[in-house]
């Protein structure tokens, strides 16, 4: 079976009605990232930034899969698909694709900020105040900008022996998770599905689809299975 490597981003939920921020002067939802999505801001206000993801968290449990996750999805009965997702929510999973790695985390676990081996699930708020077992704060499961990616290492083993690599929804400007896009062999048939693409793409081979992720997959699922 060829191997495909969906690398998915905020785009791909933009249709199930969770909003990306780099399309909205880099506000997340009114927020400045920076404000309540770095180590920083949870050091200088931890309930803004609970209260942020609380709300996040609340989001993405009311929202559904669109057609772009369940086609991801369908196509594990003809190749060998992983996806590779920079977003925090589970639609890929409810959609019902199987090979999932979350290079941001996952809104629906926590950790404490102590020490954060231990993930618990989470579908409701986290509490203001609310500690771990270790007597760290519970925080949510998410990597903040500046902190390291650690799935990025499994991730690049994957791309590395991908076929088919396909970027749906994603500026390619959040580091280090857009190098993977940057690092494929040489041969490694490559699409971008985007409804404004990053104008580098085609410096990087890539074969454009400038549309929204529900159309534009539906077009790759007939190229592919055409
Ligand atoms: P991003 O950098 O991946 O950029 C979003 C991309 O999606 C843009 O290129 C935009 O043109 C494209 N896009 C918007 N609507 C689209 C549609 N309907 N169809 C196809 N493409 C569309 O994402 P970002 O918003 O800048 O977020 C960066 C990080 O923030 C993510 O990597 C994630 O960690 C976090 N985030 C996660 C979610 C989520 O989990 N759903 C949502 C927002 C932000």
């Amino acid at each position: 079976m060829e191997k495909i490597i969906f690398f998915t981003g905020a785009g791909i939920s933009a249709e199930s009605g969770l909003p990306t921020f780099r399309d909205s002067d880099g506000l997340w939802m009114g927020y400045d990232i920076n404000e309540v999505a770095t180590p920083d801001a949870w050091r200088k206000n931890r309930n803004l930034v609970q209260e942020f993801y609380n709300m996040r968290r609340r989001d993405a449990l009311k929202a559904q899969p669109n057609q772009a996750h369940q086609l991801i999805a369908r196509l594990e009965d003809k190749f060998r698909v992983t996806v590779i997702t920079q977003n925090i929510d589970d639609l890929h999973e409810r959609a019902g694709s199987t090979r999932v790695v979350h290079l941001h985390g996952e809104i629906f676990k926590m950790k404490s900020d102590r020490d954060g081996s231990t993930l618990y699930d989470i579908k409701e708020d986290i509490p203001f105040g609310a500690r771990a077992k270790d007597g760290g704060y519970l925080r949510p499961h998410v990597v903040w900008f500046g902190e390291a990616v650690p799935e990025m290492e499994s991730a690049m083993q994957l791309v590395q022996d991908a076929d088919i690599f396909v970027v749906v929804g994603s500026s390619l400007q959040v580091y280090p998770a857009a190098g993977l896009a940057h690092s494929l062999s040489f041969g490694v048939r490559r699409f971008l599905i985007d409804r404004n693409p990053p104008p580098s793409a085609v410096d990087y081979g890539f074969e454009v689809i400038a549309k929204k992720a529900t159309e534009g997959m539906a077009d790759l699922v007939d190229l592919l299975e055409g």
